[in-house]
């Protein structure tokens, strides 16, 4: 929570009952949750709460790097509480979004070609596959 604190203050976000709320709902879940979960979440703690505020919430944490977003396939915006770096393993059947790190894909290197095209200033890996539990469930 210090680091949510601590980062709200330099982007000049007031740390109000409502975003701490969200923040520790986003953080306590691991899934990666879409804004509509975060959103059902956040309602049993704060009822009055609107999808709206919570939504708005969770992009502005993602514009200043209090969570990020997901990349999606078109679907809606899944947020992630954990900028440290890590990679994502997504399950095409229970569409979970696992982390994890692997210090040899942190240092995957990126060709001359490629740096000549884009500046890369952060490097994700997703994987995609099948979890073991539901590679377990028959
Ligand atoms: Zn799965
Ligand atoms: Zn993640």
């Amino acid at each position: 929570m210090d680091d949510f604190r601590a980062k709200c203050k330099k982007h000049n976000l007031k740390v109000t009952p409502q975003r701490t709320v969200i923040y520790k709902e986003l953080l306590k879940a691991r899934d990666h949750p879409y804004a509509d979960e975060v959103f059902a979440r956040v309602k049993k703690i704060l009822p009055n709460i609107s999808f709206d505020t919570v939504n708005r919430t969770l992009l502005t944490f993602s514009k200043v790097g209090i969570a990020d977003v997901v990349e999606g396939r078109g679907e809606p915006k899944r947020f992630d509480p954990n900028t440290d770096r890590h990679h994502h393993f997504w399950c095409i059947k229970c569409n979970k979004i696992i982390d994890f790190e692997d210090s040899s894909l942190d240092n995957l290197k990126i060709s001359e070609e490629l740096q000549k095209r884009f500046t890369v200033l952060n490097q994700k890996v997703v994987l995609e596959g099948i979890c073991n539990k539901c590679k377990n469930k028959k």
